[in-house]
C-alpha cells in the first residue's frame, strides 16, 4: 500500500520565511524532535499508570543517532507511536497547518525571529535542516499496523506501510547541504546538553569512555581501562522537581556547581513550588557578589516541563531578581507569544508576584531565624534587597523589615530600630529625626570625628546604589532626614535652634569674612562666620545635602538631569568664629599677614576634604613650612 497526498495547507510560502527567520537558530530542530519523543514516551507511561497499556514498558530511553555516511540523524523514541491515520492527522494536519499559521502570524512583527528561533515550530523545524524528513512508527495499540511517511519539505507527502515491529517512532532527518554541521557529535552533544540535560525520560547519544578499576597490580594498586558505556545526556529527576524535605543542603550545592562550574557557592536558595493558580517549580540561588559593578553572568535558566527555553528571562522575572541563578520550571509560561505581551500576561504577572514574595518571605526568615548568620550575609545581599526595594513596591512592604543599616561601629539595625537608636540625641527643631551617613570614612573622617564628638551616630553608604536607596527611603520613613555627615557644619547639620555665644563682636564677624573674602577671592563660594565650639575646625567646606545628592543622581545616571553634571558646585564656607586661629588673624597687625593666616586656616579645610592639589597644594605646603619655621 503506497498513498500520496498534499499537504491540504498552503505551505508554499512558509520555507522561505523560516529560512530567513530562523537561520542562526537551526539547533532548535533537535529540542523539538527530542521534545516530541519525550512527550510520546510520557504519554505512554501515563497510560501504562491508569492501566490502558498493560505489556511492559521496558527500557523507554530516547536513542539519538547520527550517520555520516548516509548524512542522517535519527531521532527515536519508544512511546506511544502512530498509525498511519494518526501521522497524517497530527504530522500532517497539526503540524503543518500549526507551523504555517504561526508563520503567518508573526511574519511581519519585528521580534518574529526572536520568537520562533526561541520557541520553535515543533516537528516542522526539521525541514529547516533537513531535504528529506521520514517517519517509522509503530502505534502502541495492539494490532496496529506500523507506517513510514516521507517528506521532502514542499506540500507533498507519501505514506506507505512499513516493516517496523517494535511500539514508537524514528523520526529520520537526511541533512541538507547546509547543515552537515549536525553531523559532528560534538555539535550535537553540545545542543542535548544545553537543552535535554533535565529532560524526564533518559536520553542516549551514542556511547562514551569511562575508567573502571580492573583488578590489582603486582604492589596492589588498583589498575584501571577503559571501557565504552551509554552516553547519557540528562538528569531525569532534577532536583526543583523533587519536594524540598527530601532534600539536603550538599544536594542543592551539587546542583547549583553542575548548573555554574567555574562559580564560587551560593549563599543560600529558594525552592518554589507552586500548582495553583499557576504551575511553577524551581530553585533560585542567592550568588556571591563581590562588588555593585561585577553583576552575576550566569543566569536564571526558563524551562517548560524540564525542557530548557532560554536564559532570557528579563520579562518573566522581576528585574532585580535577575541578579540571582538558578532554574524556574513553568509550563504557564507563555513561550510562544512576543515579548510585549508576556509583559501584559496576566499569568506572568503573578508568577513575578509569587516570585518576589517568596524571595522576600525567604530574606525575612533567614532574618529572623539567625540574625547574626544574616547580618554576615548582609554585605553580600544587601545590593539586591535595596535594589529589590527600589523597584517593587510591593518587596519594599516586606524588606522594610529585613533591610538593614550600617554604622561606623560594624553595628547593625533595621530601619524602625535606628530609627528608635537615634531619635532622642539627633532630633533637629522640626522634630525631624537626622540619620547621618558617610560614603567615605576616610576622606570624611573630619566631620565624622566632629559628629562623634557630639555622640552622633553615623551610617555607612558607600554602595553606588545608596544614593539612589537613600532618595528612596527617606520620604517613607516617618519624620527623618538623611544628611551626609559633611553636608553642613557640625552644629547645623541637626539644627537645634540652640546657637553657640560667639567671642566676636559683631564688628569683628564683619571684619573677620573681609578677610576670608579676599584670602580666598573665589566669588563662587558662600563665605560665612559662625560661632562653633573652639575645638572645631577653623575653616569647613561643605556641600549642601541636597546639591550634592542631585550631582550623585547626576553622576550616576538616575533623575535624568543630565545638566546637573556640569553645574558647579556651591560649597558653603563657614569660618569658626570661635576659634583660636581667628582671634589671632584679627589680631595681626599687618594685613598680609590676616591674609596669610586666613589662607592657611581654608587650605586646612580643603586639605580635609580632599579638594587641595596642584599649585594649591605647593603653595600651602611652602606656606606651611614658612609658618613652621618662624
Ligand atoms: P506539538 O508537539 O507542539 O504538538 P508538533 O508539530 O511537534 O507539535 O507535533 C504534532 C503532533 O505530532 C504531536 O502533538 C503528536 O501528536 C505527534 N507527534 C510528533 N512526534 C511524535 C512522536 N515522536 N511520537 C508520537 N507522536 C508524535
Amino acid at each position: 500500500m503506497k498513498e500520496k497526498g498534499t499537504i491540504s495547507i498552503h505551505t508554499e510560502n512558509i520555507f522561505p520565511i523560516i529560512k530567513k527567520f530562523l537561520y542562526s537558530d537551526h539547533e532548535i530542530f533537535l529540542r523539538e524532535l527530542v521534545s516530541n519523543a519525550v512527550d510520546a514516551t510520557q504519554k505512554l507511561k501515563r497510560l501504562s499508570s491508569l492501566g490502558e497499556f498493560q505489556e511492559e514498558l521496558g527500557n523507554n530511553a530516547i536513542e539519538i543517532s547520527v550517520d555520516k555516511k548516509k548524512k542522517t540523524i535519527t531521532v527515536r523514541d519508544k512511546g506511544i507511536g502512530m498509525t498511519a491515520e494518526e501521522i497524517k492527522k497530527y504530522i500532517n494536519q497539526i503540524a503543518f497547518s500549526g507551523a504555517a499559521e504561526f508563520v503567518e502570524k508573526f511574519k511581519d512583527s519585528g521580534d518574529a525571529k526572536e520568537i520562533i528561533g526561541k520557541f520553535g515550530l515543533g516537528f516542522y523545524s526539521s525541514f529547516m535542516v533537513s531535504s528529506k524528513v521520514e517517519i517509522t512508527s509503530k502505534s502502541y495499540l495492539k494490532g496496529s499496523k506500523a507506517a513510514h511517511w516521507v517528506c521532502d519539505g514542499d506540500t507533498e507527502f507519501e505514506i506507505s506501510s512499513s516493516k517496523r515491529t517494535k511500539r514508537g517512532t524514528d523520526v529520520v532527518l537526511h541533512l541538507n547541504e547546509d547543515s552537515e554541521e549536525f553531523l559532528e557529535e560534538s555539535r550535537i552533544q553540545g545542543i542535548l546538553d544545553k537543552y535535554a540535560k533535565f529532560l524526564p525520560v533518559t536520553i542516549k547519544f551514542g556511547k562514551k569512555d569511562k575508567s573502571v578499576e580492573d583488578g590489582k597490580d603486582k604492589d596492589g594498586n588498583p589498575k584501571y581501562k577503559t571501557i565504552k558505556v551509554d552516553n547519557i545526556i540528562n538528569e531525569t529527576e532534577p532536583i526543583w522537581i523533587k519536594s524540598p524535605s527530601d532534600l539536603k543542603d550538599e544536594d542543592y550545592l551539587k546542583f547549583y556547581r553542575e548548573l555554574y562550574p567555574f562559580s564560587e557557592d551560593p549563599q543560600f536558595w529558594i525552592h518554589l513550588n507552586v500548582d495553583y493558580p499557576f504551575n511553577l517549580t524551581g530553585v533560585l540561588y542567592f550568588p556571591r557578589l563581590k562588588s555593585d559593578f561585577e553583576v552575576p553572568k550566569n543566569k536564571i535558566q526558563l524551562y517548560s516541563r524540564q525542557v530548557f527555553i532560554t536564559d532570557e528571562v528579563k520579562d518573566i522575572v522581576p528585574e532585580f531578581l535577575m541578579l540571582l541563578h538558578g532554574v524556574i520550571d513553568s509550563p504557564d509560561i507563555p513561550l510562544n507569544v512576543s515579548r510585549s505581551f508576556l509583559q501584559s500576561d496576566s499569568n506572568v504577572k503573578k508568577i513575578n508576584a509569587y516570585i518576589t514574595k517568596k524571595v522576600a518571605d525567604k530574606l525575612g526568615e533567614l532574618f529572623k531565624k539567625d540574625r547574626k548568620a544574616y547580618e554576615g550575609k548582609w554585605s553580600n545581599i544587601g545590593l539586591f534587597v535595596k535594589y529589590g526595594m527600589l523597584t517593587d513596591e510591593k518587596f519594599y512592604d516586606k524588606a522594610k523589615d529585613f533591610a538593614l543599616l550600617k554604622n561606623t561601629e560594624e553595628a547593625h539595625f533595621t530601619l524602625d530600630e535606628y530609627r528608635e537608636k537615634v531619635s532622642v540625641n539627633q532630633k533637629d527643631k522640626d522634630d525631624n529625626v537626622v540619620f547621618l551617613y558617610t560614603t567615605d570614612s576616610a576622606k570624611q573622617d573630619t566631620f565624622i570625628q566632629s559628629a562623634k564628638k557630639k555622640s552622633y551616630d553615623i551610617l555607612v553608604m558607600t554602595e553606588v546604589i545608596d544614593s539612589h536607596w537613600i532618595n528612596h527611603i527617606e520620604p517613607k520613613l516617618e519624620k527623618t532626614q538623611l544628611k551626609r555627615v559633611d553636608a553642613d557644619t557640625i552644629d547645623k547639620i541637626i539644627d537645634t535652634g540652640s546657637a553657640n555665644e560667639s567671642v566676636l563682636s559683631e564688628e569683628e564677624q564683619t571684619q573677620l569674612k573681609e578677610v576670608f573674602t579676599k584670602a580666598i577671592d573665589n566669588p563662587s563660594l558662600v563665605i560665612q562666620v559662625e560661632s562653633m565650639a573652639p575645638d572645631e575646625m577653623p575653616v569647613s567646606i561643605t556641600l549642601p545635602e541636597f546639591m550634592r545628592r542631585m550631582k550623585d543622581m547626576a553622576a550616576t545616571g538616575g533623575g535624568g538631569m543630565p545638566f546637573m553634571g556640569q553645574m558647579p558646585d556651591t560649597y558653603n564656607v563657614a569660618v569658626n568664629a570661635n576659634h583660636a586661629i581667628s582671634t589671632k588673624i584679627l589680631a595681626a597687625k599687618r594685613k598680609d599677614t590676616r591674609i596669610k593666616f586666613a589662607k592657611q586656616a581654608y587650605d586646612l579645610a580643603l586639605l580635609s576634604q580632599n579638594m587641595l592639589d596642584g599649585a594649591s597644594l605647593t603653595k600651602f605646603i611652602e606656606r606651611s613650612v614658612e609658618l613652621a619655621s618662624k
